[in-house]
């Protein structure tokens, strides 16, 4: 097993990989595919539902997408894709074929939120706002210099809303309910009888997806690969999207 490395910007060698006795999670954003200015933006490569079906076969069915998205986002874009996905950071799950979600997804609250998050972007050119089942999030990417105001906005309001906290991740501020994690939901699967005694693979680029890869690092023959650049308690790591794209259909021989 490789050593968990910095901000070493070389691409790591990965090892051989048994996918029938592997569990796969991945992030969608900047993980399976590029990052774009705004969330509905992006570019997402015709095969890429077939590559994870592909996956999801040769895996038994452990595999996992796991994303801050809501579930239905990745059903869009992922069009033919039925297997599990964890969404909106742990908040949602459908996990093998059921849909469970927090208790606060739909509620008043979020909704009163989502309209505030909304009313301050629509007077703050660049900002874009992206509404969740289970909180809201707002996205600065395109005004870097705004993200003073928008930290103090969301500071704001989680203050004044109980049970909420706020989250930062690529160019975006978000708040949604306490004590969900993209790694609690990882930790949590890992040990379903389908999934306990897998060797776990997980990659991801953000500061979000950290817990999990230094989680799965230091799992037995664990891989965490971190994509992109930047520090990480990772043990692999991998360019970009398209590299992690290749990766994968190497395992499943194509
Ligand atoms: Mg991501």
């Amino acid at each position: 097993m490789a050593e968990p490395h910095g901000d070493t910007p070389a691409e790591t060698e990965f090892p051989e990989v048994e996918l029938a006795k592997s569990a796969i999670f991945l992030d969608f954003d900047g993980t399976l595919i590029d990052l774009a200015d705004t969330p509905d933006g992006v570019d997402v490569p015709a095969d890429l539902a077939g590559l994870l079906k592909g996956l999801n076969d040769a895996t038994e069915g452990r595999l996992v997408v796991v994303t801050g998205r809501p579930i239905e986002a990745v059903d869009t874009f992922l069009g033919g894709y039925d297997g599990h996905v964890i969404g909106s950071h742990g908040a949602e799950e459908r996990f093998e074929g059921n849909h469970t979600a927090h208790e606060l997804a739909g509620s008043d609250t979020v909704a009163r939120l989502g309209d505030m998050v909304e009313a301050f972007a629509a007077t703050h050119e660049g900002l874009v706002p992206e509404r969740k089942p289970t909180g809201v999030v707002l996205h600065f990417r395109q005004v870097p210099e705004q993200e003073p105001q928008v930290y103090s906005f969301l500071s704001a309001l989680e203050q004044s809303h109980e049970g909420f906290e706020l989250h930062h991740s690529k160019m975006a501020y978000e708040l949604r309910p306490i004590g969900i994690s993209k790694d609690d939901s990882i930790k949590r699967i890992m040990e379903n009888e389908r999934f306990a005694g897998r060797r776990p693979i997980f990659f991801g680029d953000d500061v979000t997806d950290e817990p999990a890869l230094a989680w799965i690092a230091h799992q037995p023959d664990g891989i965490a690969a971190k994509v992109g650049s930047g520090e990480t308690a990772a043990n692999y790591r991998v360019h970009d999207p398209s590299g992690v794209r290749k990766i994968l259909a190497g395992w499943i021989g194509e």
